[in-house]
């Protein structure tokens, strides 16, 4: 539902030409990007999954979207410097790719290299060393797997009957927005319980989906490559403790300092919403001396923008169209007077 409203609003104002008409005023001094997978197929039945990736032939019209409006792509650490300086200039793009899937690499780095745009990966350590495991996608998995599930929340029980098609899209829809109601030790119990009785092996789908340290080192070699820290196991950092999240927070980058030899100075919040990443986390990445941090707020960035809590458009798999885009970084959608 929310989907189909989002979708109408785009459509209105691409038809109507509104995003040309105004961008001069509403796209600010730049965006930045949010990319996770980049694949050929995307057979997820739960919206929130298939918003998470996008084929390699969209990427490319999304680079192709960019150079015809005229965008500079500008590495991520650029950003500070630009939006410090007087305005008026081209507007600027910087690409982000979180959590540090095989895929990137395989798909999406020969058409970043191709069109010389640089970008930043956000690495999860606990991916990399195949100790956390893809909740989001085991749930899914194992109710795609399961002909009906009994699960003992906190709250109480839920059941549902899962044999259709129709059937498991309703329940993972109900089960993933309760599960994300929860805290974090709720939310993984529950799924690990889903995924055991599928039958599933969560660390090894980790293993199959996200580069370990090894296939980082070298792909951190590519001139166009930032790294930037995404915690050591994707907690909702709002949901934790604050000596727990800081832990987290300051842990990832000593581990990819220790793995990659690099000093890292930005930071992607997991999940990113107002519930997952607030003024505490804002305020705990800059006093660990991060020099900007990136969230799941939608929006185009303005100068006087807080460096710890950028906005950003995620290039989502449900809508990969063009003019979806291109009235999103217009601003127009998140204008207010
Ligand atoms: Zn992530």
């Amino acid at each position: 539902m929310r989907y189909r409203m989002i979708r109408l609003a785009l459509e209105a104002i691409s038809v109507l030409g509104l995003d040309s008409a105004f961008a001069p005023r509403t796209r600010g001094a730049g965006v930045i990007l949010t990319f996770h997978r980049v694949h050929p197929d995307n057979g997820s039945i739960l919206p929130e999954n298939a918003g998470l990736s996008i084929t390699p032939a969209f990427l490319e019209d999304v680079l192709r979207l960019l150079r015809a409006l005229e965008y500079e792509i500008i590495p991520l650490g650029a950003v500070p410097q630009r939006l410090a300086e007087p305005s008026g200039g081209r507007p600027f793009a910087a690409l982000t790719f979180d959590d540090g899937y095989r895929d990137n690499r395989d798909f999406a780095l020969p058409i970043l290299q191709r069109h010389n745009a640089p970008f930043t990966l956000f690495v999860c350590a606990g991916f990399a060393e195949r100790t956390t495991p893809l909740w989001w996608l085991d749930l899914e998995d194992a109710v795609r797997q399961l002909d009906g599930f009994r699960l003992a929340l906190p709250d109480g029980v839920i059941e549902a009957r899962t044999q259709t098609l129709a059937e498991k899209m309703t329940a993972l829809r109900q089960l993933y927005w309760r599960l994300r109601a929860f805290d974090e030790e709720t939310l993984r119990a529950a799924v690990t319980t889903l995924a055991h009785q599928a039958g599933l092996d969560p660390l090894a789908r980790v293993a199959a989906l996200c580069m370990d340290w090894q296939e980082l080192r070298a792909f951190a070699t590519d001139p166009l490559a930032t790294i930037g820290a995404h915690t050591l196991t994707h907690p909702r950092l709002a949901k934790l403790d604050a000596g727990v999240a800081r832990a987290e927070i300051a842990g990832s980058r000593d581990r990819i300092r220790e793995e990659l030899g690099l000093e890292t100075k930005a930071f992607a919040y997991p999940v990113g919403d107002p519930t997952s990443a607030g003024p505490r986390e804002f305020e705990m990445v800059r006093d660990l001396g991060f020099e900007m941090a990136v969230t799941t707020v939608p929006g185009v960035l303005k100068p006087g923008q807080m460096m710890t809590a950028l906005p950003r458009i995620s290039v989502n798999g449900l809508f990969q169209k063009e003019h979806y885009l291109r009235a999103l970084i217009s601003g127009l959608p998140f204008w207010r007077p």
